[in-house]
């Protein structure tokens, strides 16, 4: 089902959130205060609008509670960034996801009630310093502090078996979701499927089991 979402803040991060997800075919509001910016979102989104978001009779006319998900993207201006979340939640919007410029903007933004707080600068440093500590690792989502989805290069080591021979789960305590194999993707694999070298592994676990399958398994 489409979903209907806001993006309020249109630099890089909101502007990069704004496309992907009017390219995936959802319903994108996108918002700024300057001019020039929304006019450069117009082709891609499907409504854009120049308001503040810090201005709750704007937000009101806007029909913003009625939206699924509103992102608040607003980058340096941080107390701004922190009255649209609050309006927002005011508002009653269900789900606010705002981007957060460090930790004391991240603490202010949890006490007023935004559900997700990202801080894209982190997330990428993590995930490129991940990616090149190991030549297996192709991609890397963190679902807690603990748990990890993992793309996982398969080696020569374990080409050719399957995974009953891998034995994975029992070895490692991991879970294997997923095989790539080129443009293939094989979502639900059963037991008799066989990795061969250079397939990708989507792996499911703990980082310390993950990390062991990585270093002893592959
Ligand atoms: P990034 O690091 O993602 O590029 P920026 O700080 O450059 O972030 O961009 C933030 C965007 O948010 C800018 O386009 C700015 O005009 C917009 N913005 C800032 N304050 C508000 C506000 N109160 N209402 C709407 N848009 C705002």
């Amino acid at each position: 089902m489409k979903k209907q979402f806001a993006v309020i803040g249109l630099g890089r991060f909101g502007t990069s959130v704004c496309k992907e997800l009017y390219k995936l075919g959802h319903e994108v509001l996108a918002i700024d205060h300057q001019e020039e910016k929304v006019n450069d979102i117009t082709p891609y989104s499907t409504h854009s609008v120049i308001a503040n978001g810090t201005d709750e009779k704007a937000l009101q006319s806007l029909g913003i509670r009625n939206f699924d998900y509103v992102i608040v993207a607003i980058g340096d201006d941080i107390q701004s960034s922190i009255l649209t979340t609050l309006l927002l939640k005011e508002l009653g919007v269900k789900k606010v996801w705002v981007k957060a410029q460090n930790y004391y903007h991240q603490r202010v933004l949890e006490k007023i009630g935004a559900d997700r707080i990202v801080h894209p600068e982190q997330d990428m440093g993590i995930r490129l310093a991940q990616h090149i500590t190991s030549e297996k690792i192709i991609d890397y989502i963190e679902l807690s502090a603990d748990y990890s989805i993992v793309e996982l290069l398969a080696t020569e080591k374990v080409a050719g078996k399957s995974l009953v021979e891998l034995n994975v789960r029992a070895l490692y305590g991991c879970t294997i979701l997923g095989i790539k194999r080129g443009e293939e993707i094989n979502i639900a694999p059963v037991p008799t499927d066989q990795v061969e070298k250079d397939d990708v592994l989507i792996v499911i676990g703990h980082k310390n089991d993950l990390k062991r399958f990585e270093d002893e398994g592959l």
